[in-house]
């Protein structure tokens, strides 16, 4: 029986047989891992902090056969913020699924790890904890080889910089003279702003990931954007957003965007 002594953020915390808990936990080097709490008054007691949703905690494990078993845990950072809100409970459980779903999948990334305890602090913090779930998920994409083509043409590889018509299809956006190539597939327009955003997200240090400045109609759209992105990268649907809000349906690209967007479109950088 091997000892393990980890640091992990608890991804998912259920019950189990006969009063145990099982946990998800993602490690730095392990990736996502389950572990059995086990039963019983003392365990129960002693482990109760450190078998929450969204802890994040040091565990000392032992594994037998591939089972991991938790003996003790110190708790590093509750984010019991999450637990208090439903925006954040949401948000934390959309971003934990998807990260869960590239973790269970993928060799163990230390990059994953980092990036979801960035997600997740934030997630904790900011005002908009449900956009930021999106943007994070959206990172893990491009973390994982899934990057969108943001700044050229797919067809004629010219630097793009305004506002763009994106196809999904061809995961870039079509310049204005190469539009007809689209062949009637519907393309999703982001605006200036929502194309810089993008770029951020998809290529800024960690540190600086969250820092950002976006107005409500950029926010929209990257928003939209990501879920869609996301959604077809993993070949899943993932609903555990859909009660807090719709999204609008794609639509054809119009002439030009509606006039009080563009003196938003600015994205400025850290405060
Ligand atoms: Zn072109």
């Amino acid at each position: 029986m091997n000892r393990v002594v980890t640091k992990a953020f608890v991804m998912n915390s259920f019950p189990w047989k006969d009063r145990h808990r099982l946990l998800h936990l993602l490690t730095p080097d392990l990736g996502l891992i389950t572990a059995m709490a086990p039963a019983g008054e003392s365990f129960r007691s002693r482990l109760r902090a450190v078998t929450q949703l969204f802890c994040y905690a040091e565990y000392t494990l032992t594994c037998k056969q591939s089972r991991y078993s938790i003996q003790d845990g110190s708790v590093i950072e509750s984010f019991v913020s999450i637990s208090q809100d439903l925006d954040r409970l949401a948000a934390a459980s959309h971003a934990a699924e998807v990260f869960s779903d590239v973790a269970r999948n993928d060799e163990p990334q230390r990059s994953l790890f980092e990036l979801w305890g960035y997600t997740l602090n934030e997630i904790a913090e900011a005002g908009d904890p449900v956009f930021i779930a999106r943007m994070g998920t959206l990172r893990l994409m491009e973390a994982i080889g899934f990057s969108p083509r943001l700044d050229s043409c797919v067809i004629c590889n010219s630097r793009l910089d305004g506002p763009l018509q994106f196809c999904f299809r061809e995961g870039g956006p079509f310049c204005g003279k190469d539009l007809a190539a689209a062949g009637g597939e519907t393309l999703m327009p982001l605006s200036a702003g929502a194309a810089s955003l993008l770029r951020h997200i998809a290529s800024a240090p960690l540190k600086r990931l969250y820092r950002f400045h976006a107005s409500p109609a950029v926010r929209q759209q990257a928003a939209c954007f990501a879920d869609r992105w996301v959604e077809e990268k993993m070949e899943k649907g993932y609903r555990r957003l859909t009660l807090l809000d719709q999204c609008p349906d794609f639509v054809l690209p119009v002439a030009g965007m509606p006039p009080e967007e563009e003196n938003h479109d600015d994205l400025s950088q850290p405060v």
